[in-house]
């Protein structure tokens, strides 16, 4: 029998889940802003969580029953808003801690909308075309009683995309005897969707790396950009900064980062959609991992993949001179607060990826009252509200001295609790 002991090894951080980290930036804004603490107790609870069997036929004819989910945090502000992701990790918990930042996202940007999420728990490179459709209108039919275009409008999220959403919208409208298409948003423009939503998340991330690169006294032709994940998000936010002269020096998927130090020809490499994980097949002078792409020295750090990836064990070790969160949730709650003490600004997700959920409401109200915004329009209105929500938070970061995260969920927070106590606590 051996009598080695295990090899002593450096206590790794707890990864919170989405409704932990949530919670608590919760309580820490409710610090900085003026709101009645019974206000604070509700936001800190779902209004409700719908939890459903999916079954699904495989192309082999054999029936498996997946879980789905749809969360719906607060709706004081309007229908519950956010998307529907098929991922192995999701849960109640995190689809709860999502639809709550959709809560705050939808109340920074003055969308008249409230939080909400769900997804499947279920790995989505497991499925064919075929079964992703059996299952999404599956899911579709198994949330028709708590969902619609005056309730809860879901839309595409991580491991959905325009065509689930056309899928959903058409077994929606189908069970309901008339074509709904408000139901969902980010569909393709031709049945309803609106130019402008599948980049716009990447846009708004681009827009606020921008202006935070100008905030910080830099001009962004002299500005080292490093991007991690290259999916809607990233690859999107990559290319509009390096149109706007910044190096985009590094990207990453999956399978690791390329980097080139002198920029990287960002418009050659194809986006997830267009080619899935052809980061690692572009020429590039060095590969990085995904962790290292995180800790390169540069100006702008975009972390635009998943949840959880900058956290106490990395944080002292990211060197950019500003992160602006592209991906929902990728800073743990330690870490917010080691790069707090290190003076590393963190502009959070909420403002940055915001335009995802500000274009899914322009194409809401194009749905609504049956007419298309041209791409310009769209474009031109989200540059609009993108920049009045930025003065309002970088108000807050001025006027309160707060962190960015901080100063977004006051300007959020303050919206949400005067609509509850305009409308009162019935009964
Ligand atoms: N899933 C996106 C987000 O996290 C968009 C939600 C929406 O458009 O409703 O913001």
């Amino acid at each position: 029998m051996s009598t080695q002991q295990p090899e002593e090894t450096e206590p790794e951080e707890q990864l919170d889940s989405a409704l932990v980290t949530a919670r608590r930036q919760l309580e820490r804004a409710a610090t900085h802003v003026d709101v009645d603490d019974g206000v604070i107790e509700r936001l800190k609870h779902p209004t409700r969580v719908e939890r459903v069997s999916v079954p699904l036929e495989r192309d082999d004819g054999s029936v498996e029953v997946f879980t789905g989910y749809r969360a719906q945090h607060d709706d004081v502000r309007g229908p519950y808003k956010g998307g529907l992701r098929y991922h192995p990790e999701v849960n109640a918990d995190e689809c709860i801690g999502l639809s709550m930042w959709m809560t705050w996202k939808c109340a920074v940007m003055d969308l008249p909308f409230g939080g909400g999420k769900g997804g499947i728990s279920i790995d989505p490179k497991s499925l064919s075309d075929d079964e992703k459709e059996r299952l999404t209108r599956r899911f579709a039919e198994e949330l028709r009683y708590v969902i619609g275009p005056t309730t809860d409008v879901p839309a595409p999220d991580m491991g959905t995309d325009a065509q689930t959403m056309a899928w959903f919208m058409d077994a929606y409208s189908m069970q309901q005897g008339e074509t709904i298409p408000g139901v969902v948003t980010g569909k393709p423009p031709v049945i309803g969707g609106s130019y402008g939503r599948g980049e716009a998340p990447g846009r708004s991330t681009a827009i606020i790396a921008r202006e935070a690169v100008d905030y910080y006294g830099e001009d962004l032709e002299d500005t080292t950009v490093a991007v991690q994940g290259f999916g809607s998000v990233g690859a999107n936010a990559a290319r509009l900064l390096e149109e706007w002269g910044a190096d985009v020096v590094a990207v990453s998927d999956v399978n690791g980062a390329i980097y080139d130090p002198d920029g990287l020809d960002i418009e050659s490499i194809p986006t997830h959609e267009e080619e899935p994980e052809a980061v690692m097949q572009q020429d590039a002078p060095e590969t990085l991992t995904n962790e290292e792409v995180l800790e390169l020295d540069v100006d702008v750090l975009i972390p635009a993949a998943i949840g959880n990836v900058i956290t106490a064990d990395n944080a002292d070790d990211i060197a950019a001179d500003v992160v602006v969160e592209g991906a929902n949730g990728p800073t743990t709650f330690a870490a917010d607060t080691i790069l707090e003490e290190r003076g590393v600004p963190v502009v959070p997700d909420i403002l940055a990826n915001a335009g995802g959920v500000t274009v899914s409401y322009f194409e809401w109200l194009q749905d609504i009252n049956r007419r298309k915004w041209s791409l310009e329009e769209v474009n031109a209105e989200l540059e609009e509200k993108m920049l009045d929500a930025w003065n309002e938070v970088r108000a807050e970061v001025e006027g309160k001295d707060l962190s960015w995260r901080d100063a977004a969920y006051v300007v959020a927070l303050s919206r949400i609790a005067e609509a509850k106590a305009t409308r009162g606590l019935w009964p």
